[in-house]
């Protein structure tokens, strides 16, 4: 089979670019997973076999080449209700609900099949080192791949590797940072907890899109503010970057899916929400914390809220407290009470101090002192 006619059929089916590269495994991968495992217990406890998807036949025994296909997220805009709560690369995720990407996917394997190509779509092999060693992007300081051909160069980008047990010729690849030097690495100054601490140094534990869906506990009251309004996911490094800048300048027309469900993702319904809510309007679109995390959502509504620094929020916040039994809910709403501010709010911390006990009124006490 041609590689032309494989490319053909990719861009037919609206993937933006495509690459090929061998099934050498990624050693200067496992380097690095090799030499910071405290930074990487997480994954493998949400089962995520990392090391495992460090040799491609580990997958596909019989595989002879990796596919990348090139899919571009961002490429109608999301309301501003949205953008700043909401990594960008979750808006329009619609691998459960089985949408549009899905469907193109499952088209183009179909189309390998036909033409008697196995192929396997592996979610732990390293996507976006598999991208730039196909050739179709180089990486940032902030540890994102940037387009080399589409997107303007930007990172808006989610690669897609396919193992196939066809060999295709492999392109050149362009593992390198593809930073202008003139950048006085913004993204690492920009990174509001610390979790970028040098270039392509990523501490995952410290990244709020880490904290905002897997982090134990209440979040700790020194990362508060820095977390802001994110709830879910973080794009304070690509946003700051003046390698996305060309992409970011334009007027894009709005994604009306995304703007279809942005009333079910305000702050107030995720604080009120109730378990079949989270089933029914938000896990089937961001789905990485279960059915019984509920409390975290709600933790970073109500942290959400709070640094929002807008009063409307205050009657939320306090029905909220009223509602909610989970300490770690409570004890952020708290917090947000005590953010905002002013008269409504210090009342009612007063009016719940007496019923509450360890780390609710805890945090009731180190909300009254900021009055
Ligand atoms: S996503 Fe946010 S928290 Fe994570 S490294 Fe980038 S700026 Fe830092
Ligand atoms: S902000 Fe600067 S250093 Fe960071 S990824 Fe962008 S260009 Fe590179």
């Amino acid at each position: 089979m041609e590689k032309s006619e494989v490319v053909k059929k990719a861009l037919e089916l609206g993937f933006e670019d495509i690459g090929f590269t061998t099934m050498e495994p990624f050693e200067s991968q496992k380097e690095i997973l090799d030499s910071r495992k405290e930074e990487y217990a997480w994954a493998l406890k949400a089962g995520i076999a990392l090391i495992k998807g460090l040799d491609p036949k580990n997958i596909l025994h019989d595989g002879k080449s990796i596919i990348v296909l090139i899919d571009v997220y961002f490429k109608e805009g999301f309301p501003s209700g949205l953008e700043g709560y909401f990594g960008r690369a979750y808006l329009d995720d619609d691998r459960m609900t089985k949408g549009q990407l899905y469907q193109r996917l499952k088209a183009f394997r179909s189309y390998l099949r036909d033409n008697g190509i196995d192929s396997r779509a592996p979610f732990n092999i390293p996507h976006r080192l598999t991208a730039a060693r196909a050739g179709v992007g180089t990486f940032g300081k902030n540890n994102f791949l940037y387009s080399n051909r589409i997107a303007r160069k930007s990172s808006w980008i989610s690669p897609i590797p396919l193992i196939v047990d066809y060999e295709f010729e492999p392109d050149e690849p362009t593992i390198e940072i593809g930073c202008p030097k003139w950048c006085k690495n913004t993204c690492i100054a920009s990174c509001p907890t610390g979790a970028l601490s040098a270039p392509n140094k990523i501490d995952p534990r410290k990244c709020i899109s880490y904290l905002s869906y897997y982090q134990e506990g209440i979040t700790p009251l020194e990362i508060r503010e820095q977390m802001s309004t994110w709830v879910y996911g973080c794009d304070r490094c690509q946003e700051v970057c003046p390698r996305n800048r060309p992409w970011l300048s334009q007027d894009l027309p709005l994604n009306k899916r995304v703007v279809a469900k942005e009333k079910d993702f305000a702050l107030i319904k995720l604080l009120h929400m109730d378990k079949k809510y989270y089933q029914t309007r938000i896990w089937s679109h961001m789905f990485y914390m279960s059915y019984n995390e509920t409390w975290r959502w709600k933790m970073n509504a109500a942290r959400a809220m709070g640094n929002t620094l807008d009063p409307k929020y205050i009657p939320e916040l306090i029905r909220g407290f009223k509602e909610n039994q989970d300490e770690r809910v409570k004890g952020m709403i708290v917090w947000a009470l005590g953010r905002i501010g002013g008269k409504v709010a210090k009342s009612a911390l007063e009016g719940f101090k007496p019923k509450s006990k360890d780390l609710v009124k805890e945090e009731i006490e180190m909300a009254l002192k900021k009055f």
